[in-house]
């Protein structure tokens, strides 16, 4: 079958005056329906940049200067504005982590769903109330919260507001960049919760976005890791648990204490990710990577693919 959603060997350039630094460099993934991807890497690995490309939501110096984006067959990079406003929240909508914060302030929730669903379909507006109140009870809020202004609700619940509108027009992808991450552990617990309670009533899919690696292996199908702008290991979240293939995603499963062993075993990664502008030759985590060996400070990896659906690219594996 068809993936929901196709990218081929996407890439996002920032046009700065020194030059241009490639934040996404060849990435390629797929969707299928009713999936949880999760697109997992440290800040500043390309992550949202990546994400927002899918949505055309990028604004100069970024800029997409190669690949393919294909929702449901279409051709989501060759499409126009008016295409595009077509396209953004009814097939694929957009939860970002401070989204809560962008909430506006003078006008109620019931407001704020209604004029979403409005700006979108022909709807009365008492029709577009009714709608916001169901979808208010969808992410378990009682419908009497529909007059209630944003500060008088909690970060939680503001979230779940801001994913009621994520949700209010069916659309067959979401995208949640950290969604949870200004939340507080048993908040996003709670919330992670119901979207898997939503995603399985609803059907529709996810890519979900984090740093926390723990937080997708509960939560993921398949698992993405990006190091640098570039993927280094793809598979489902149970592969990626029990037979990790990369030392990157190796030493991201060792930073999680509640994954691995007893808190205070904390290994982590020495060092940080490399300046996009200044990339090491070779295999880009080569300066951090315990196994490095000579080559990879010359020669880039190949995709090495293990099984149908788990792909790691790293110089070990062809040894
Ligand atoms: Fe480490 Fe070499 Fe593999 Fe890169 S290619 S992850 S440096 S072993
Ligand atoms: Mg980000």
């Amino acid at each position: 079958a068809q993936p929901l959603l196709s990218v081929r060997d996407l890439r996002v350039e920032y046009m700065t005056p020194g030059g241009s630094v490639c934040a996404v460099d060849g990435v390629s993934f797929d969707i299928g329906r009713g999936e949880v991807l999760g697109l997992a890497g440290e800040s500043g690995s390309g992550k949202s940049t990546a994400a927002q490309a899918l949505l055309r939501l990028l604004r100069p110096p970024a800029v997409i200067t190669g690949g393919q984006v294909l929702f449901e067959g279409e051709d989501v990079l060759s499409m126009n504005d008016a295409q595009l406003r077509a396209f953004r929240w009814r097939k694929i909508s957009f939860v970002f982590q401070s989204a809560m914060n962008a909430l506006n302030p003078v006008l109620t929730i019931g407001e704020q769903i209604a004029d979403a669903i409005q700006a979108h379909r022909p709807v009365k507006k008492a029709e577009a109330f009714d709608r916001a109140a169901s979808l208010l009870k969808l992410v378990g809020i009682d419908s009497s919260r529909l007059s209630s202004f944003p500060h008088q609700l909690s970060g939680g619940m503001r979230q779940r507001v801001v994913i009621a509108i994520a949700l209010a027009l069916d659309p067959p992808l979401m995208i949640m960049d950290e969604p949870t991450t200004a939340l507080d552990v048993v908040v996003q617990k709670e919330i992670l919760q119901q979207i898997t309670e939503l995603k399985n009533k609803i059907g529709f899919s996810i890519l979900f976005i984090t740093h926390d690696l723990s937080l997708l292996m509960e939560f993921s199908t398949r698992i993405a890791i990006l190091y640098a702008g570039r993927l280094v290991e793809v598979a489902s979240a149970k592969e990626l648990f029990h037979s990790p293939k990369h030392p990157y995603t190796r030493g991201l499963l060792n930073s999680a204490p509640s994954l691995r062993g007893p808190r205070g075993k904390l290994v982590g990664i020495p060092g940080s990710p490399p300046d996009l502008r200044a990339l090491p030759p070779g295999c880009r985590f080569h300066p951090r990577c315990p196994e490095a060996m000579a080559h990879c400070r010359s020669d880039v990896p190949d995709v090495r693919t293990f099984g149908p659906d788990h792909l790691s690219v790293c110089h070990l594996h062809s040894r």
